[in-house]
């Protein structure tokens, strides 16, 4: 005769009678309490973050990739910027050795967050975020302008870490060692040199609250973002191992740069370097001491200790980013239309044609995409309904259908 089955009345682990628990969970055989559920998942929690970890270390010890490796990486999607490639590979890579490097050692390595400072649309984002593509990092975008002083309208610097622990799934460990990046840091700068006129809501307070993410500290973020509300659970997040890439155009930076070169040129000894200095392109001599001239703190300053520039993007590598990048423009469109099973040509002067009309329009590698979308539409709507198996955009073809884009875009400049 089968063994008669009787649901247990306490839990298997603790032991503890259906009538002392909250919820007891029953199967014929087996029984468990929220408490002991709630104990259990914790344990399980805790295996899974070490298992993260392990991978982590292991992969980040043994093969963190070497700065000539990141610079053959970054080749792949990001045109040009050698200069900042370099910097950015060799910074990235010393980041990672500090972060590695044994509690006991004697020499206490310095965090090398990074600014880059470059013209809109010539890759600073770009840069950063193939670099965390790269090292599987968690890795968060922000924008220096929505940042305001604590008490006033916008958000607290808080605010960036919730936008990457968010992107790591609010896995902490791993947060901690991500990859944040500040764009537009020049809007923060202080605007007058005279901090006690106004309150300077968006500046130097700002800069302040940056600084101590910078520079490595446990801050106490809201999950959700935004402002901190009393109810709200705080997560503490240890900055120290993040490592902050900063972007900004610093308008008008040049004159700052131009100004230091000349005061520096009258001193004894120096005159005769003035031949060497390439006027047109003064962004590649910036120096900490421009960003101070500028209105960054000096502490800011000096916690940004890389500091490298982009170059505006000529029509030569608007060019090759039309077609080059692993995941370049005209690849992108080639492969959407190979889906239908259309095979789709672009003539060399086709392409010559949409660099002129960035150029032309001024509105750099970010309005290539837009310039060609208006070129694809049509085709774009009527193929997948068509028999047609091919498309060739010739010059003509790329010019008819710009007409109302170069109309609107003539507007815009109006
Ligand atoms: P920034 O951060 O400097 O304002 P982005 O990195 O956001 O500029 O660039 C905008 C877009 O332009 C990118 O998504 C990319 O498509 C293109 N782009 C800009 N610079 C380059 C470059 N050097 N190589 C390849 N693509 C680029």
């Amino acid at each position: 005769m089968a063994k008669k089955e009787h649901t247990p009345h306490n839990c298997t682990f603790c032991g503890r009678p259906e009538n002392e628990v909250q919820v007891l969970i029953t199967s014929p055989h087996a029984a468990i309490c929220n408490d002991c559920l709630q104990n259990a998942s914790l344990i399980m929690e805790e295996m899974f973050q070490r298992e993260f970890d392990k991978p982590a270390r292991h992969k980040a010890a043994e093969k963190l990739p070497k700065p000539r490796e990141i610079t053959a990486f970054l080749d792949q999607y990001v045109i040009g910027q050698d200069e900042a490639k370099k910097y950015l590979s060799v910074a990235v890579y010393n980041h990672y050795k500090r972060i590695n490097q044994k509690q006991d050692e004697d020499v206490d390595l310095e965090k090398s967050n990074i600014l880059l400072v470059g013209e809109t649309g010539t890759g600073k984002t770009l840069l950063a975020n193939t670099i965390a593509r790269m090292l599987h990092v968690p890795f968060a975008i922000v924008d220096a302008t929505v940042l305001t002083e604590a008490g006033y309208v916008g958000e607290d610097v808080e605010s960036i870490l919730a936008r990457l622990l968010q992107n790591a799934d609010y896995n902490v460990k791993a947060a901690e060692k991500g990859i944040v990046f500040i764009d537009e840091l020049d809007k923060i700068a202080r605007k007058s040199d005279n901090p006690s006129i106004t309150r300077d809501v968006s500046g130097e307070g700002v800069q302040q609250g940056l600084l101590k993410l910078l520079e490595g500290s446990v801050v106490n973020v809201p999950p959700q973002g935004g402002r901190k509300h009393p109810e709200q659970k705080m997560i503490s997040v240890n900055t120290k191992n993040i490592l902050f890439i900063c972007g900004g155009a610093f308008d008008g930076i040049e004159r700052k740069i131009g100004q230091r070169l000349n005061t520096q040129m009258i001193g004894y000894g120096v005159v005769h370097k003035t031949a060497h200095i390439d006027r047109k392109n003064l962004l590649q001599y910036i120096a900490p001491s421009d960003l101070k001239s500028y209105g960054l703190i000096p502490e800011i300053v000096g916690r940004l200790p890389i500091l490298t520039y982009l170059k505006p993007l000529d029509q030569q590598a608007l060019r090759r980013i039309l077609t080059e990048p692993k995941n370049a423009i005209v690849k992108q469109y080639t492969h959407l239309f190979k889906m239908d099973g259309v095979k789709l040509t672009f003539d060399e002067a086709a392409l010559d044609l949409i660099v002129g009309k960035a150029v032309e329009f001024k509105i750099g590698a970010r309005g290539l995409r837009s310039i060609c979308e208006a070129i694809m539409i049509d085709a774009m709507y009527d193929f997948p309904s068509s028999d047609k198996k091919s498309l060739q955009i010739t010059r003509d073809y790329a010019e008819e259908k710009l007409h109302r884009f170069s109309a609107q875009q003539k507007l815009n400049v109006a």
